[in-house]
């Protein structure tokens, strides 16, 4: 199965792509964790890319496409991915359908996890993470089993720097103006699915299996 995850930042994408991946044996590429390790391994990618992160900006197309374009081509998206956090803009978006075209391919769907607004803010602030192991929590509706410690690994759990308020609403600006009109984009081309994000984390995923049977 060939998917890309939409949604706004805190809609669940990250969440639901770990269970997606599990479930359906595709590899879940996130573009914000391949950066996030750059960054954490000082790569010249991870240098560029962390002036634009920490803004709450987008990195550049072209940085993030190549990036992508090189991921897909290793073996194990050969019989399918997940792709969350990418496309984000309409740029973006082309690229990966000429890159799939190029090779016969074509997405099964773009599943949009849908969230309103008001419940972002206190997704992404609720938001922490490991920094080890990348495991995601959020304070009140996932917390970890053992204060804030990581379930997985036992490393401290971290709040995101792209996560603190101010930094959240920059994000969700650039998500109206860049990200938002791919809905349009892909449900012009009749492969936009849409999952209500709002409901507890199981029944979400309950509700993507529903529709995800449809492509198996
Ligand atoms: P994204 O990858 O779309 O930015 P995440 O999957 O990281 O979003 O989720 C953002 C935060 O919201 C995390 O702290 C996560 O634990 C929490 N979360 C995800 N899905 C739900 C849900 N259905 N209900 C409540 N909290 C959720
Ligand atoms: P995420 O983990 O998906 O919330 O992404 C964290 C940050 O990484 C974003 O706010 C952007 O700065 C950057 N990023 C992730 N994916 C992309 C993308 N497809 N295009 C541009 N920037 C991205």
């Amino acid at each position: 199965m060939k998917i890309v995850l939409l949604g706004p930042p805190g809609a669940g994408k990250g969440t639901q792509a770990k269970s997606i991946s599990n479930r359906y044996s595709i590899p879940h590429i996130s573009t914000g964790d391949i950066f996030r390790k750059n960054i954490s391994e000082n790569t010249p990618l991870g240098i560029e890319a962390k002036k634009y992160i920490d803004k709450g900006q987008l990195v550049p197309d072209e940085v993030t496409i190549n990036m992508v374009k090189d991921r897909l081509q290793e073996d194990d998206c050969k019989s399918g991915f997940l792709l969350d956090g990418f496309p984000r803009t309409v740029i973006q978006a082309e690229a990966l359908q000429e890159f799939l075209l190029e090779r016969d391919k074509n997405l099964d769907t773009a599943l949009l996890i849908e969230v309103p607004t008001e419940f972002i803010l206190e997704r992404m602030t609720g938001r922490r993470v490991c920094p080890s192991c990348g495991a995601s929590y959020h304070i009140k509706y996932n917390p970890p089993i053992h204060g804030d410690k990581c379930d997985v690994c036992g490393s401290d759990i971290i709040q995101r720097k792209d996560d603190s308020e101010e930094t959240v609403s920059e994000r969700l600006d650039v998500y109206k103006k860049q990200t938002q009109p791919l809905i349009d984009f892909y449900k012009e081309k009749n492969l936009l699915s849409v999952v209500d994000g709002t409901k507890a984390i199981n029944e979400v995923f309950e509700g993507i299996c529903a529709l995800l049977g449809d492509f198996e």
